[in-house]
């Protein structure tokens, strides 16, 4: 059994306005008063994990330390089995000091080229939510959701490597989506409804 989330302060421990945005609407419906990370002049963990879910724990349980209060840290990236899971947990540090992802997509496209004309196209969006506490007490829940890499990309609606993503069964990159369609399917909401069921339910 999951240790559940008794109610109070929840702290989202990110620094990325846009994940804390995008948590707090997630976490809206329960009720639950969050603080983002920065909010709370908490300082950012070197992520030296080798996993997703290394590096989701570790961010987690700084700040709910730090905090003295239960702490929400989420890890993703895009894992494309062919260039043996990169970009994997580096798929940030690809776009470079500049944040572009035009040229980590383009990254990814020239490795992928590098294999020849057959090379395999599949790829993985993976997601990590780790809930901490500040007994150093935590749980862990992954999302996947599977696809494959379209180029040139396409579509200016998400972020990251979403334009050049095609979940499958699907005939819109996740740059083409409307966000409720990508959030719908993600592998973050896939992460976050077993959070839910498990901790907030
Ligand atoms: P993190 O902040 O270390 O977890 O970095 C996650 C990185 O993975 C982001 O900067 C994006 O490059 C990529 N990523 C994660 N989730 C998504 C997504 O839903 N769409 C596109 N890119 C994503």
């Amino acid at each position: 059994m999951a240790r559940r989330f008794a109610g109070g302060r929840l702290v989202i421990a990110s620094h990325n306005p846009g994940k804390v945005r995008e948590i707090r609407d997630l976490l809206a419906p329960f009720g639950i008063a969050v603080s983002g990370a920065a909010e709370l002049g908490l300082s950012e963990p070197d992520e030296t994990g080798d996993t997703f879910r290394a590096n989701a724990e570790l961010k987690a349980r700084a700040a709910a330390q730090a905090a003295a209060l239960p702490a929400l840290a989420d890890d993703s990236g895009l894992v494309v089995p062919a260039l043996g899971g990169r970009p994997g947990i580096y798929s940030a540090r690809w776009a470079g000091p500049t944040k572009d992802f035009a040229v980590a997509m383009a990254e990814v496209e020239r490795a992928l080229a590098a294999l020849g004309p057959g090379a395999d196209r599949r790829a993985e969006f993976v997601a990590v939510l780790s809930l901490a506490w500040p007994d150093g007490h935590v749980e862990s829940f992954e999302g996947r959701v599977a696809g494959r890499l379209e180029w040139p990309p396409t579509g200016d609606k998400g972020f990251g490597y979403d334009p050049m993503f095609l979940p499958a069964g699907y005939e819109l990159t996740f740059g083409e989506m409307e966000p409720a369609e990508k959030h719908a399917i993600s592998h973050r909401a896939r992460a976050f409804k077993q959070l839910v069921a498990a901790c907030f339910g």
